[in-house]
């Protein structure tokens, strides 16, 4: 079962590679496709993508899923898949629960310039004070 973390992660950067959510119905604006413009903001996830995420967990777009999956968001939370890493690329992938990736499942497959090295890679936010912290709490235990 992948954690709600997990799923934020993956869904944060394939939207960094331009993948969008396809919205099962229509958000309020009327679209059918939903990609943020921006991800990361500094250290932090975008409001936009902080938005987006919200819609997930109030569960308005539970049956949503990435462009070039058939997982919505309500089965990759559920005990039947994981979130595992592509074979090819690394990215964050649904796999099923016994860690068997399904064949031409991962959403690189249709991205002729991908896995490219001298693109920048998809990133978390950075958050420095949490760094600092832990660098911290290490130091104080020396
Ligand atoms: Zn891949």
């Amino acid at each position: 079962m992948a954690s709600l973390e997990q799923v934020k992660q993956y869904l944060a950067y394939w939207f960094q590679l331009g993948k969008p959510l396809i919205v099962n119905g229509k958000t309020s604006d009327g679209r059918s496709k939903v990609l943020p413009q921006a991800v990361i903001q500094g250290d932090r996830y975008s409001p936009e993508f902080e938005a987006c995420w919200q819609h997930i967990t109030s569960g308005a777009w539970k049956s949503s899923y990435l462009e070039g999956t058939i997982q919505t968001i309500e089965e990759l939370l559920s005990s039947q898949w994981d979130i595992s890493s592509c074979a090819r690329c690394a990215m964050p992938v649904p796999m099923l629960g016994l860690g068997v990736q399904t064949s031409g499942e991962c959403p690189c497959s249709d991205l002729p310039d991908w896995p490219n090295t001298e693109l920048p890679q998809p990133r978390d936010p950075i958050n420095s004070r949490r760094q600092l912290t832990n660098i911290r709490d290490r130091l104080s235990q020396i």
